[in-house]
């Protein structure tokens, strides 16, 4: 009899925001022609920068010539798109990264999802509260976990990341292996400073841990002094892997190219206390599992780096934290307390309220969708998110709606 994992019994109830769409599609079907406005989900509305359309065609148009036509390209990425990324997103901050040491993939959805199997089972894993849900929940499936109780599984530790703190999470008070941290955070807009990074840093040299640094929405800091990557923080590059995406840095959510850093100097050990690197490890993984990201899609993604593409995102990332700004004084201004939203595209909002009666009551009486903060990890309860990916205009309309009903 074929049996299944049943690790995958554990994982809780049902993903947030398919909860979300069921109860938008059961409002719509029981109010017909109701006009509604997601200010929820993270998903870019503009359209990709012009000068990566003009590579992606290009690339496009060398696919239809034998003699420029490209088949498998390497596991790895293209060196073009690799070197760009090394230059530019790296060694121009000072950060010591090389272009071997850089992976590309279709998503950070994936690599954040899978880089948990180069990794024992019995480790202990650190996440954060509220939590992007991928890094818990594919440590569930493999096993990693144990039940899930009063909204958390049984196993994990977890950094909690509250008004109190500031959304920075202390350190562990004990020792742990494996550290998921996400700065700008998904969904609390929190950014950590090059002095809590440096903590981070040393924890994880003194423990032996590693860290697996999310930073899909660096290109939406504008403040200096704020680290874009963990890798300008001395000595990172021994004991942390970063992940990015061009998802939202320029609007690729649909056409899909992200990457890892793995540096050469990352190592983990065997149960008889052998050191490995985890470089090599990911290589045998990618080149295994994975056959590379088309060469159209590189040719776009490389664009993001020339001058014209870093001019063309900056303006429309500019645009997003426009909205944030709005939703964050206007949100302010009907007496919510607010974080995030000046160097990330989301504001983590405080309704001293259920955050899923808050959502229904947005969605009844403003035809409004957000994200109810309880759907990231038990620290959400009590606050919503608001996402900065819509047009300037939906977001006043929406914010108007918000603003009657607080007011009646
Ligand atoms: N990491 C975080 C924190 C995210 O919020 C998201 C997308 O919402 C991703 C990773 C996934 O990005 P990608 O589109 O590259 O899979």
């Amino acid at each position: 009899m074929i049996r299944i994992n049943e690790h995958y019994l554990k994982l809780s109830a049902s993903y947030l925001f398919s909860t979300i769409n069921k109860k938008v599609a059961a409002y719509e079907k029981a109010n017909p022609g109701a006009d509604i406005i997601s200010m929820g989900i993270g998903d870019v509305t503009r359209a990709l920068p012009q000068a990566c359309i003009r590579a992606f065609h290009s690339a496009v148009d060398e696919m239809a010539a034998d003699s420029t036509f490209r088949g498998y390209g390497p596991d790895q990425g293209y060196d073009f798109l690799r070197e760009a990324i090394a230059r530019s997103d790296y060694q121009a901050r000072g950060a010591d990264i090389a272009a071997d040491e850089i992976f590309i993939s279709d998503g950070a959805k994936c690599d954040t999802a899978n880089i948990q199997e180069l990794f024992a089972n019995d480790i202990v894993i650190a996440v954060p509260d509220p939590v992007y849900p991928v890094y818990v929940d594919t440590n569930v499936m493999a096993g990693r976990t144990g039940a899930f109780e009063n909204g958390r599984y049984q196993g994990l530790v977890y950094l909690e990341s509250t008004l109190i703190n500031g959304f920075m999470p202390a350190l562990p008070k004990g020792k742990v292996d494996l550290i998921y941290l996400c700065f700008p955070n998904n969904p609390t807009g929190a950014t950590a400073t090059r002095d809590q990074l440096a903590q981070w840093v040393a924890y994880a040299r003194d423990n032996c841990a590693l860290i697996l640094y999310d930073a899909a929405y660096h290109a939406f800091i504008r403040d200096d002094s704020l680290p874009q990557s963990i890798y300008e923080i001395p000595g990172a590059r021994d004991i942390a892997i970063e992940f990015r995406s061009f998802s939202k840095t320029a609007g690729f959510t649909g056409t899909r190219c992200a990457y890892a850093v793995v540096p050469k100097t990352c190592a983990a050990w065997d149960a008889r206390g052998n050191r490995h690197e985890l470089h090599g490890m990911w290589n045998r993984r990618h080149t295994t599992k994975f056959n590379g990201v088309s060469y159209p899609v590189q040719r776009a993604a490389e664009a993001v780096f020339s001058e014209e593409g870093q001019r063309q995102i900056r303006e429309i990332n500019d645009y997003y934290l426009r909205n944030a700004r709005l939703i964050s004084d206007t949100m302010t201004a009907l007496g919510y307390r607010c974080s995030g939203g000046a160097n990330a595209p989301y504001i983590w909002i405080e309704t001293r309220m259920d955050s899923w009666q808050f959502f229904d009551m947005l969605l009844e009486k403003a035809n409004v969708v957000c994200t109810p903060g309880a759907g990231f990890g038990r620290c959400g309860e009590g606050f919503i998110r608001i996402s900065a990916f819509n047009s300037y205009e939906n977001m006043q309309a929406g914010l108007k709606r918000i603003r009657a009903v607080r007011s009646s």
